[in-house]
């Protein structure tokens, strides 16, 4: 702080303390807040919609931003925070603040950074939700977003325009697991005095960790991996000290897209576990799509851990040598209606694998993206996106990786 300036230190909330080569694995496990007076060794859930001051003149101070302190849950809560640490710490992002959803982190994004006029370039392959997202809910508010490929950085950097404040980006993608360039990305966005913002949903910071590549911000669906049980749906946003405090935290004060403690408290517990499934789960995954491309019921596999994968070597360097827990396959049949009517039946035929579009579970899941996530596109859009009807797409679970070959070999034999 320089000595002109007439502002005193912030009082800050106190921080746990590591060594600075500790490893993902500990922080996982241990990063948050120190324990409370009574010593808990698991982290307290703090169900509290607000918090009491011990007189006026801290309330006052608490309230002018001078003191960090828990206020109001809308916007700062114990649980919460420690939710934020952990992850930030994971990221290696300086800050995290937490949201109600993937998608209002999205929101609250786009609601932080842009205003009417602004301009986004934005990879025609990420998550739907977040397409609708950003041309109709925020195309109505004036902010324009130029959709391009997944893999083809020229088009990105042809997209820019002067008003481009945002690249976003999301790697692998799903269902088809295209893999982009996170640095290549980076260097677009900058060079043109624009942010990039990366979706690490599908890899979690297990695996990749957008901001050493470059990245400026993280996007997160909390509902995904880091939760990675499937129970509760929430989303966070990574970034700088500077960006989180100064321009998302103002938003979220006002704007309320909040997570509960209750659902950062599972999310939480969830991260500690997020390596080791992380690893086991790509581990099974990579073993699947192996035995998938063997068998002469699938046209095709797309697994970014198999050297047939066009990025495979870009995904590898990326994803710190593994894969994902995603795989996506094509099953055989002449034509579409035979396709789908095969995929269908190797969908029909499991006992093992859940039928839903969620991912990130360690209960595997299996769908059919032509009739479900991506059932309201038209056939011609379904075609560019490369989304067929032979198209399955299985998240990998827990399971023992034999109990899964059979579960799908019951309907893929029934179609050779
Ligand atoms: C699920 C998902 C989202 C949205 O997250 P919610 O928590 O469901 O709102 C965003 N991006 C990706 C890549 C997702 O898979």
């Amino acid at each position: 702080m320089s000595t002109t300036d007439p502002k005193p230190e912030k009082k800050r909330l106190p921080r746990k303390e590591f060594a600075p080569d500790v490893r993902l694995e500990t922080l996982a496990v241990r990063e948050g807040l120190p324990s409370t007076e009574w010593g808990e060794n698991s982290e307290g859930l703090f169900l509290t919609s607000s918090f009491n001051h011990p007189d006026a003149a801290t309330a006052a101070a608490r309230f002018a931003n001078e003191e960090e302190a828990f206020v109001y849950t809308r916007f700062s809560n114990p649980t919460t925070m420690m939710f934020e640490r952990r992850l930030a710490a994971l990221e290696g992002t300086e800050a995290a603040i937490a949201t109600s959803s993937g998608m209002s982190a999205i929101m609250l994004l786009v609601m932080g950074l842009l205003k009417a006029g602004d301009h986004v370039v934005c990879s025609r392959s990420v998550f739907g939700s977040t397409i609708k997202l950003l041309q109709g809910e925020f195309g109505k508010f004036g902010v324009q977003t130029t959709f391009v490929s997944q893999t083809d950085v020229a088009e990105w950097r042809a997209a820019i325009q002067p008003n481009t404040k945002l690249l976003f980006a999301e790697t692998p993608s799903n269902p088809l697991t295209e893999v982009c360039d996170i640095a290549q990305l980076a260097e677009v966005a900058h060079a043109a005095g624009a942010l990039l913002a990366v979706d690490n949903c599908f890899c979690s910071p297990a695996l990749q960790r957008p901001t050493k590549l470059g990245a400026d911000l993280i996007i997160h669906s909390g509902t995904k991996y880091l939760d990675g049980q499937g129970r509760v749906v929430a989303g966070a946003i990574c970034g700088s000290e500077q960006l989180i405090e100064n321009v998302f935290v103002p938003v979220m004060r006002s704007a309320g897209m909040s997570l509960s403690p209750f659902n950062a408290w599972v999310v939480l517990k969830g991260l500690e576990t997020l390596s080791i499934r992380m690893a086991a789960q790509s581990a099974s995954a990579l073993a699947l799509a192996t035995w998938l491309e063997a068998h002469p019921g699938v046209a095709r596999v797309y697994y970014p851990g198999l050297p047939s994968h066009p990025q495979h070597e870009l995904a590898m360097k990326q994803q710190g040598g593994l894969g994902g827990a995603v795989v996506s396959f094509i099953a055989k049949g002449e034509g579409a209606e035979a396709a789908r009517r095969n995929a269908f039946a190797v969908i029909d035929h499991t006992r093992i694998c859940s039928i839903t579009s969620n991912l990130g579970d360690t209960k595997t899941t299996i769908t059919h993206p032509a009739t479900t996530s991506h059932g309201r596109l038209t056939e011609d859009q379904r075609q560019a996106a490369g989304i067929t009807q032979g198209m399955i797409r299985v998240a990998v679970g827990l399971e023992h990786i034999e109990d899964l070959k059979a579960d799908l070999a019951s309907g893929l034999n029934s179609i050779v």
